[in-house]
Order: C-alpha cells, then sequence, then structure tokens
C-alpha cells in the first residue's frame, strides 16, 4: 500500500519524513526538518516535536497539551512558501492547516531554525509585523496579505 507523506511531497512517507521521526536519519535541512515537525504533528507525536526544538520553542513547549491538541484537530496539509539557510540558520514560511470542531484553521509562521552539533533544532517563530511583507512570498504587506 502507497501511503503518501502527510507534510505534502508526493513521496511515500517511508522515503520521506519516517526515517527523520523513526530516528533512523536526520533531516539535511531546515525545510526537511520542518516537514517532519509537521508529519509528526498529523501523528501526534509529541517525543518528535519535543526532540526536534531548541530555545524559546523548547521552553514553551508542554507536551501533554501539544498531544492533546494535535489529536482533536484534523490535520488538512502544509504549505511551504519559501525556505532559507545560512551557515547554521534557516528560516521556512509555511501555513499548516488544520480543522478544529469543523471549522477551517491554520498556523501561519515564519519559523526560525539552528543547527547544533550537526542537527537542525525549530529555534522559535519570527515576528511578522503588520507592515512587513508577507511571508508567503506574495508582495503585498503581511496585512493585506495572510494576516486576513
Ligand atoms: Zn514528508
Ligand atoms: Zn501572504
Amino acid at each position: 500500500m502507497k501511503i503518501t507523506c502527510p507534510c505534502g511531497t508526493s513521496k511515500n512517507y517511508e522515503h520521506c519524513c519516517g526515517p527523520y521521526i523513526l530516528g533512523e536519519a536526520t533531516p539535511p535541512s531546515p525545510e526537511a526538518l520542518m516537514r517532519s515537525r509537521y508529519t509528526a504533528y498529523t501523528k501526534a507525536n509529541a517525543d518528535y516535536i519535543a526532540a526536534s526544538q531548541t530555545g524559546p520553542a523548547a521552553q514553551s513547549f508542554d507536551a501533554n497539551a501539544s498531544k492533546t491538541w494535535a489529536q482533536q484537530v484534523q490535520w488538512q496539509g502544509l504549505e511551504v512558501f519559501n525556505s532559507e539557510q545560512q551557515n547554521d540558520i534557516g528560516f521556512v514560511a509555511f501555513r499548516a492547516n488544520f480543522k478544529n470542531n469543523e471549522q477551517a484553521q491554520n498556523i501561519f509562521e515564519k519559523s526560525e531554525f539552528r543547527r547544533i552539533d550537526g542537527k537542525w533544532l525549530y529555534f522559535d517563530a519570527v515576528k511578522i509585523t503588520r507592515n512587513d511583507l508577507c511571508p508567503c512570498g506574495s508582495g503585498n504587506k503581511y496585512k493585506k496579505c495572510c494576516l486576513k
């Protein structure tokens, strides 16, 4: 049976986020890590989420609350708009779509990643102000684009 990876590449789970989540391989880029974290959320795998972050993200993380929430919502897919990497710091802009009580919701974020001892980790969400260019790459201000 062919199971496409929840993160939205058209690859099989076994050839996409699976090996990262099972600990058989290390995500080679911030985007690969970000995708695997989304996939881990669709499986309510709080252990993987916890193990793939550091800094502010790790400090504010509540494993039980995250697990409960991840099980409660219906995951609808991931859109990755942009990935950047410079040495040991990377950024990925994305939208994670889900339904909560039949309501379509999403998390729209530009995430910061750090490479520590050769491993990419989620570090923090980048603050986007209303007048910044929207991280989705539309060329419009955030307030006139994805903030709506
Ligand atoms: Zn994947
Ligand atoms: Zn936008």
